[in-house]
């Protein structure tokens, strides 16, 4: 079984529509495949109707935009009711402020002498109801600006970049309270990667397991080295937490983020399985 649980299609910020993703997922010689667009439920039905077409088992999934003491976390949740309220209602707000950042990163790329046109993001935002600085990057890529995604996040679009403006996230505790109210399993994405150990200590872990139910945590990631994989699956035993593994492909738009790359073992996806079932 190969179960790969962290993916991002054209419905956000990937590169392939959501059918183009599961029947490669197939070619990968994947057997589950988890869609987890940003912020956004409207890839999934397209999906999962891929799925059952050429034999890859979808995951219904999301990747909820969540931050703790200023600095972005990101939240994987499976199984999600999409007609949940309270969730439906923060997803909202966060993809408002998705919108309402645009002008203003495009005023700073201006000042820069990078600029790019509104109309030129939107052509590569497509039909995504949630806009991304990679939508963004891709404009800076198209003007000649930068050659790929990579250069225009380091030189310009990461957090605390030149380029940068901040939006609305969901309170990282709240967010895990809104998936698990909203029936799914919570798991913490990628939380020590790009020096995010600092913002999600042991002790944190600990309490947001303990005290919020948080499901699990991705251990293996690309954006983890070898360390850090060892010491977060060893923190994950300890605090009978699940640890999953997963690509988070995003078509062309990621290099070495194949599909594939990691994975999750059957047993921990039992589990999440078992949890879904039972949340349902
Ligand atoms: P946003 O959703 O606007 O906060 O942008 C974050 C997204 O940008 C995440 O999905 C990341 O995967 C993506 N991202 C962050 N850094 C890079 C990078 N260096 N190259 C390509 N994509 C990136
Ligand atoms: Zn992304
Ligand atoms: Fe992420
Ligand atoms: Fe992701």
């Amino acid at each position: 079984m190969r179960i790969d649980l962290h993916t991002h299609s054209s419905t956000s910020d990937g590169t392939d529509t959501p059918d183009e993703l599961v029947r490669e997922a197939a070619r990968a010689g994947l057997d589950v495949v988890a869609l987890t667009d940003h912020d956004t439920f409207d890839g999934l039905d397209v999906a999962v109707a891929t799925g059952e077409e050429v034999g890859v088992q979808v995951v219904r999934g999301l990747e909820l935009s969540c931050a703790h003491r200023g600095a972005s976390v990101h939240l994987l949740g499976y199984g999600v009711d999409p007609a949940d309220p309270a969730l439906a209602g923060e997803m909202q707000r966060v993809r408002d402020g998705r919108e309402g950042r645009v002008a203003g990163v495009l005023a700073k790329l201006d000042a820069l002498g990078v600029g790019v046109s509104e109309e030129s993001v939107r052509r590569h935002v497509g039909d995504s109801p949630s806009v991304g600085r990679p939508h963004i990057a891709d404009a800076m890529v198209e003007a000649g600006h930068v050659v790929d995604r990579t250069e225009a996040f380091d030189r310009y679009l990461a957090d605390g970049g030149p380029a940068h403006v901040e939006r609305y996230a969901i309170p990282l505790a709240r967010g895990i309270d809104l998936v698990r109210g909203a029936s799914g399993v919570a798991v913490i994405a990628h939380p020590w990667g790009r020096g995010r150990e600092r913002v999600l200590p042991p002790d944190l872990l600990a309490q947001l397991a303990a005290e919020h139910a948080l499901d699990g945590v991705e251990v293996d990631h690309q954006d983890h080295d070898r360390d850090a994989r060892r010491r977060l699956r060893k923190l994950a035993t300890r605090l009978d937490l699940l640890g999953t593994g997963s690509s988070d492909y995003h078509g062309t738009g990621k290099t070495d983020h194949d599909l594939g790359c990691n994975t999750t073992a059957p047993e921990v996806f039992a589990e999440i399985s078992a949890r879904m079932a039972a949340r349902r």
